[in-house]
């Protein structure tokens, strides 16, 4: 079975001390169970990764940065590098989420250099992707995400592209409380999975991990998880309450 993976992005979200809280609450939630359902990831903002890793370690967990500079290293004020985050005991990295594309500007051709420096330092680049809501509208969802991940991540040879995770991530849904339905999730999901297999091979498109995010909360949870190629979920403010988290966890069958 391929893996399955709930991550949550805490965003520009809590004090250090209300962060740590929080973590230690997941902590404490979490059973042996849930551990066995979803590899859990927590991106916290940069400022606590240490901390947020401190716990994690303990408690089966892992941890993830929300961005990274496209840079190695060198005169990039206010920017934090992938060595950095890997440094500090993160595994994962959110590469693309709509609000860097949006707010920040970030294309895909940058992405794509984020992608292969987080590889370079053993991070797991979380790509996301996912078409606004008047792409969708026009009919062009499919199209828009094919060029985006084509161009994030086609040019990688197969043993990168095998770490990758994917996220798809309408931007209509994130934040809205308005999430894709089972079948539209479904639906973009196996599209992505066909991309994959054409380019890379059956056998790399049945293993490759794809998310869903977008308002996913404990009550939808179940039913986005239980289609075939939704492997889990990316969860913005549905994951900066430990029961809600821990809900969508629960979220799996078994
Ligand atoms: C996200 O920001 O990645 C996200 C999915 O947000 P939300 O769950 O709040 O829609």
């Amino acid at each position: 079975m391929r893996g399955r993976i709930v991550a949550g992005n805490w965003k520009m979200n809590k004090t250090f001390e209300e962060a740590e809280d929080l973590l230690y609450e997941i902590a404490e939630s979490l059973t042996e169970e849930d551990l066995e359902k979803a590899t859990v990831v927590i991106c916290p903002p940069s400022p606590y990764l240490e901390m947020a890793h401190d716990v994690a370690k303990e408690n089966g967990f892992y941890t993830g940065a929300q961005n990274m500079s496209n840079k190695e290293s060198g005169a990039f004020t206010g920017e934090i590098s992938a060595a950095m985050i890997s440094s500090v005991g993160a595994a994962f990295v959110i590469v693309g989420h709509s609000e860097r594309r949006a707010y920040f500007g970030e294309t895909d051709e940058l992405l794509c250099e984020k992608v292969e420096i987080a590889l370079k330092n053993n991070l797991v680049p979380v790509f996301c992707c996912g078409e606004r809501l008047e792409e969708r509208n026009a009919g062009a969802h499919f199209a828009v995400v094919k060029k985006q991940v084509q161009t994030a991540l086609f040019n990688l040879g197969d043993e990168d592209f095998s770490k990758v995770v994917i996220a798809y991530e309408p931007v209509w849904a994130i934040g809205t409380g308005v999430n894709a339905t089972p079948e539209q999730a479904q639906e973009m999901h196996n599209f992505i999975r066909n991309l994959v297999a054409e380019k890379f091979g059956k056998k790399m498109a049945e293993e490759k991990i794809i998310l869903y995010g977008g308002s996913c909360n404990a009550t939808n949870a179940s039913a986005l998880f239980a289609q075939p190629d939704v492997d889990g979920g990316l969860i913005g403010g549905a994951s900066l309450k430990a029961s809600e988290f821990l809900g969508i966890i629960r979220g799996f069958d078994k």
